[in-house]
């Protein structure tokens, strides 16, 4: 067994969509970033190279590379677990620190399009959702964990 963990932070500002783990929610605000700024996914991907012990995001997809300018995380997510070689992830668990909009009702359609990019079933992905008691308006924050066997 190898475990990883992986965190990730994007600000959020007008005019970008709101993507969660390949999944659109409807929302006035989205992540800034390089890519389409998938933070769940990055998290994700992070904590997978973290258990693989196989450096990080960064370092397989830099930002630099305008190769990477405005990509589809889950492209990337697929990339990943393209280098999982006999490693199969058991479970995966990941939490969104988001103060809005409210997630719960789209929790669901995340995990499942997780599912679909992953291949795992949605009984082994976990999304949990956390407000931030109005501290942090203007960022959303994702934290991953993966168990490889
Ligand atoms: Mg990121």
């Amino acid at each position: 067994m190898r475990i990883g963990n992986g965190w990730d932070l994007h600000r959020l500002v007008p005019g970008r969509k709101l993507m969660l783990g390949g999944y659109q929610v409807p929302s006035p605000v989205g992540e800034a970033g390089h890519s389409d700024g998938d933070v769940l996914i990055h998290a994700i991907i992070d904590a997978i190279y973290g258990a693989l012990a196989d450096g990080d995001i960064g370092s397989h997809y830099p930002d630099t590379d305008p190769r990477y300018k405005g990509i589809d995380s889950q492209k990337l997510l697929e990339d990943t677990m393209a280098h999982l070689g006999t490693h199969h992830i058991e479970n995966l668990d990941s939490t969104v620190i988001l103060q809005s909009p409210k997630l719960r009702d789209h929790i669901d359609s995340i995990r499942a399009s997780l599912a679909q990019t992953t291949g795992l079933s949605i009984e082994q992905i976990s999304v949990k959702a956390k407000t931030t008691e109005h501290l942090l308006e203007d960022a959303v924050i994702a934290q991953a964990t993966v168990l490889l066997s």
